[in-house]
């Protein structure tokens, strides 16, 4: 495309959140630009699960597209979740029949994703266009990429963890995350058969964790994460500690001791939540990573970038309704979040502050009582 480009709406980012944010807009009578830095697939270092919560986000957006990433060739199904605490003690939940769920690759989900925006005509996608500076004025917002000028009057910017919007419109703030590295597997021993997401608990990692997500074919993603704070505190090599934490468990080491590792570690980050974040202005609103929605206690991220990308649009349809462009009236976006889904983030916190302790962690799986209230939480059974 060359010359100048008017779109009414510009999602920046072609992740959960943007293409959640576009199929949402579409079909209301706008022109929808659609845009990515990157050529689709493009790789996203992630554990690449799908929760229950996102599989429903799915849903919401689109039951061909639950069908589709259901059914899809590379996704798998858990049907357990073993969790091991500090003391290497483990604890089994089953999810089948329970729980939906689906691990596969995030570059696929993300396709599959794109492939359902590539369905509505009405949304263009430029993919390999970045963002690199933005103006909102009173009635636009003047974007600057890679290859042009691209005029919107409003913008969903669902462009993840090191989101430019974020940072301009939190430019006196200084936001959290949560650095994590994963690579991929094969051969990993003493996996369960039937596909259990392992969510290893480790005094060095603690509130984080190391997980074991299994992939099709005996591959399996396996990662750690901690704060970035904790991390240039302790001027912690990320990569370094992966390799010792699992050298140093014992029952880790033995089912590593053949397994083999199939490309690189590689490092991203994830928004902690800070309920200081502004996520709107006038003409401009954050989504997903972007809008630092990630589930701090699980890392889990794809499910909420789904949910505020749609709430996000459903907000820019009303400003384009109404006729009204102000913050005033988009801090209705906000208060969305804040109501629908930060009680549950605040709790999530809460319990992160709790488990940075071994003996937390120990003790409540140790308990009949927790195990069964983690239990009901995890598989949502009474
Ligand atoms: C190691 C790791 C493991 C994780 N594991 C899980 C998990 O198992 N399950 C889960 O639910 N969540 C997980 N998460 C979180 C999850 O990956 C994110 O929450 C989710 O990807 C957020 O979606 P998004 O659409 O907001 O952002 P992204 O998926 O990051 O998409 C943002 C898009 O914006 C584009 N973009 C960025 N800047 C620009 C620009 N300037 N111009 C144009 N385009 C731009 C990028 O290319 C990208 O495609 C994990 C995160 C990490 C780091």
């Amino acid at each position: 495309m060359s010359g100048p480009v008017v779109f009414d709406v510009v999602v920046v980012g072609a992740g959960p959140a943007g293409c959640a944010a576009a199929i949402c807009l579409s079909e209301n009578g706008l022109k929808i630009g659609l845009i990515d830095k990157y050529y689709f697939p493009r790789e996203k270092i992630c554990g690449d699960a799908l929760s229950k919560d996102a599989l429903s986000q799915i849903r919401k957006i689109s039951e061909s597209l639950h069908q589709a990433i259901l059914a899809h060739p590379n996704a798998i199904e858990s049907a357990k979740i073993r969790i091991q605490t500090p003391n290497r003690k483990s604890y089994s939940f089953h999810l089948q029949g329970i729980l939906e769920n689906r691990i596969m690759p995030r570059a696929e989900t993300d396709m599959t994703l794109l492939e359902e925006c590539r369905k509505h005509s009405d949304i263009s996608i430029m993919e390999g266009t970045q963002i690199l500076n933005y103006s909102e004025n009173e009635d636009s917002v003047i974007l600057e990429t890679n290859s042009q000028k691209i005029t919107a009057s409003f913008v969903i910017a669902g462009d993840g963890a090191n989101s430019l919007f974020m940072s301009r419109l939190n430019s006196e703030r200084i936001p959290k995350y949560i650095t994590c590295v994963r690579g991929y597997y094969k051969g990993i021993s003493g996996c369960d058969p039937d596909h259990s997401i392992e969510l290893h608990y480790l005094k060095a990692l603690l509130p984080g964790y190391l997980w074991i997500f299994p992939l099709k074919g005996d591959c399996y993603n396996v990662g750690i994460g901690i704060t970035e704070k904790r991390l240039k505190r302790k001027r912690i090599v990320l990569s370094k500690l992966f390799d010792q934490v699992i050298a140093q468990t014992p029952d880790l080491a033995v089912r590593f001791s053949n397994a083999e590792k199939t490309g690189q570690l590689k490092a991203w980050r994830i928004p902690a939540f800070t309920g200081k974040v502004k996520r709107y202005s006038r003409r401009v609103l954050l989504a997903g990573d972007a809008a630092f929605v990630v589930d701090v206690l699980s890392g889990e991220g794809v499910g909420n970038a789904l949910r505020t990308g749609w709430y996000a649009a459903e907000q820019a349809l009303q400003c384009f309704k109404t006729g009204n462009f102000t913050e005033e009236h988009n801090r209705a976006y906000e208060l969305r979040i804040r109501k629908e889904m930060q009680p549950e983030i605040r709790m999530h916190k809460r319990i992160v502050g709790l488990i940075r302790f071994p003996f937390v962690l120990n003790f409540a799986l140790g308990s009949a009582r927790i195990t069964r209230f983690l239990k009901r939480k995890i598989t949502g059974n009474s």
